[in-house]
């Protein structure tokens, strides 16, 4: 058996084109454009780059993108007086604050203070609470777009097993969540969990969150599982996954490459959201 592959790419692609055609709309009915604040503090060059691709993906879309560059030495009260001033702003439907903070910021603090119904990334304890009760709120981009790769491949995900391999608050506790709402029976392992081999070789659905190079071996699959490797590593200049392609390639039926698979649907996710985030702030209801 060879696994089909799941060309994240294309599918972010078609979204973020969905998202520009219903952007145009909006725009038309509300008489103003969405809008996205993206907070960048210090100059973490991976973050930097991220930043970049936010802002032009925003204004593709047909959004107003508000970039705010601080320098590594802003005192997190001053951070907190721009996310003031970004809730009250009503041209900005998202605010996305970059992570990581320099160390004397407490992120914790940040996120709690970005307005929940402006919290595109999901992050705010409000937004996880919902998610976690069932109510509408925001979805972190990067598990949901997992999420939506998973269905546009299996369709219903009703009873399968599923093993989320790490317990983050920004991918793995999301996602685990996602699948709860599914229906999926749903394992989640972390840096503790025992025999981890052995719980994978049980699932249906494995999505890889760590942050270590190619540690998923194709040996511990299930043959035919689907698979998402949301982790990105670079390891000697190039980037790969938290799973090991060549050996997981030949027993899954459906796997995610790295590059090209989850990393596209982050942003495409992020415009998504704030889109959502425009039409409520409108008064306008999305048909999802
Ligand atoms: P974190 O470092 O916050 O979390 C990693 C998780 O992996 C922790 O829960 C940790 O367990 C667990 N873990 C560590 N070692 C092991 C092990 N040996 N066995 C099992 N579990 C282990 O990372 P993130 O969730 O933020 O990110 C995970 C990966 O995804 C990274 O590679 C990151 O770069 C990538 N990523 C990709 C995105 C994208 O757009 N594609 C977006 C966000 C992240 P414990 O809790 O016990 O410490």
């Amino acid at each position: 058996m060879n696994a089909q592959i799941i060309d994240g790419k294309a599918f972010a692609q078609g979204l973020r084109e969905r998202v520009a055609e219903r952007t145009a709309q909006f725009s038309e009915r509300a008489g103003r454009v969405p809008g996205l604040a993206v907070v960048l503090v210090g100059e973490d060059p991976a973050s930097q780059v991220y930043v970049r691709s936010k802002h032009k993906a925003t204004v593709a879309a047909g959004m107003a993108s508000f970039e705010h560059r601080l320098p590594a030495e802003t005192a997190q009260d001053e951070l907190l007086a721009l996310v003031a001033s970004l809730n009250a702003d009503d041209a900005v439907d998202g605010i996305l604050v970059q992570l990581p903070l320099p160390a004397h910021i407490d992120e914790n603090a940040v996120i709690a203070a970005i307005s929940p119904d402006k919290d595109v990334d999901g992050f705010h304890p409000v937004n996880a609470g919902r998610l976690a009760t069932g109510l509408d709120g925001f979805v972190p981009c990067t598990p949901l777009g997992c999420l939506m790769l998973l269905k546009d491949r299996l369709g219903n995900l009703s009873g399968l097993d599923a093993v989320v391999i790490g317990r983050s608050n920004i991918v793995g506790k999301p996602m685990a969540q996602l699948l709860i709402r599914e229906s999926c029976t749903v394992t989640v392992a972390h840096s503790r969990t025992r025999d981890l081999p052995a719980l994978v070789r049980r699932a249906d659905i494995v999505v890889a969150a760590v942050g270590l190079p190619e540690m998923v071996k194709g040996d511990w699959l299930k043959p035919g599982a689907a698979v998402i490797d949301v982790g990105i590593n670079r390891v000697e200049g190039k980037l790969v996954g938290d799973v090991d392609f060549a050996s997981a390639a030949p027993v899954a039926g459906a796997i995610t490459p790295v590059p090209g698979g989850v990393g596209p649907m982050t942003i495409a996710v992020l415009l998504r959201n704030t889109l959502v985030a425009a039409h409520r702030n409108a008064g306008i209801a999305f048909e999802a």
